[in-house]
């Protein structure tokens, strides 16, 4: 009796080990542990030059945007479709959207999320026969195509923003079907989602609106272009729906119109 208790005891505390171990793993900057300094000063020329967000960081979150940039670059599936080459630099470009998204959090990884797929220009969807420049689906992959993620990252105040717009909907369907992320999220995403309503209507009643009339299609395609809104042009977005840009503040934990990036 007393072999079977130390057994248990003994399966348990390998239990516990391996448990801690996997969540460091995954939520901790474990692979840019690894990154040198010469890695960082080349990252940080890389994104200086091309991420206005990035430039608005102070250098302690700029450090932290190369890791964790580093990190998801080295820990998600990135393919080229059609040819498209993925270079460590396309890698970057790619998921920088997703380190701009959840800045503010804790976990910045999306776990259903583990594969993305490039395609160099608009592509035929399997799923709908259209022409896209971008989709997300519940299978867990995020499609994009480099000339609009680039272009969406260059043009930094015309709302339009593939990366952050696709990552919008991955961040959305985690949260919603999924408890795997950061904590505390949900009732954020409900008033968002309970204000887009209100808002979806004036849309369609075709009343002047700060968002583009795509935002009335669904919950899902409101949030992706609030988002857009949100980093793209902070303080309009605060002035013309305040309730709305609040909860958004509250649910990404970052306040890009008084240049609070975590808060
Ligand atoms: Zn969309």
């Amino acid at each position: 009796m007393q072999t079977d208790n130390n057994i248990f005891y003994i399966l348990f505390i390998i239990f516990v080990i391996i448990y801690t171990l996997r969540q460091f793993l995954r939520y901790k900057d474990f692979k840019s542990l690894f990154i040198s300094k010469n890695k960082i000063s080349e990252l940080d020329i890389f994104f200086s030059k091309y991420f206005k967000y990035y430039n608005q960081l102070n250098p302690k979150e700029q450090k932290s945007f190369i890791k964790r940039a580093y990190n998801l670059s080295l820990s998600v599936q990135i393919l080229g479709k059609e040819k498209f080459e993925i270079t460590e630099k396309v890698k970057l470009f790619v998921v920088a959207a997703q380190v701009q998204l959840t800045f503010g959090f804790r976990r910045y990884d999306l776990p259903i999320f583990r594969r993305i797929l490039v395609y160099p220009n608009a592509y035929r969807s399997p799923a709908t026969g259209n022409m896209h420049y971008g989709e997300v689906n519940a299978k867990g992959i995020i499609i994009l195509s480099w000339k609009r993620l680039v272009k969406g990252h260059l043009i930094t105040d015309d709302t339009i923003n593939l990366g952050l717009h696709e990552l919008a909907h991955a961040l959305m369907h985690t949260i919603i079907h999924s408890n795997d992320h950061e904590i505390g999220l949900d009732p954020y995403l409900k008033n968002v989602l309970k204000l887009s309503k209100v808002e979806r209507e004036k849309i369609k009643s075709k009343k002047d609106h700060l968002f583009r009339s795509y935002a009335a299609t669904n919950i899902y395609e409101f949030f992706a272009i609030a988002v857009e809104h949100f980093f793209e042009v902070p303080s309009k977005f605060k002035k013309e729906l305040p309730d709305l840009y609040d909860h958004m503040v509250k649910l990404l934990k970052q306040d890009p119109s008084s240049k609070l990036f975590r808060i």
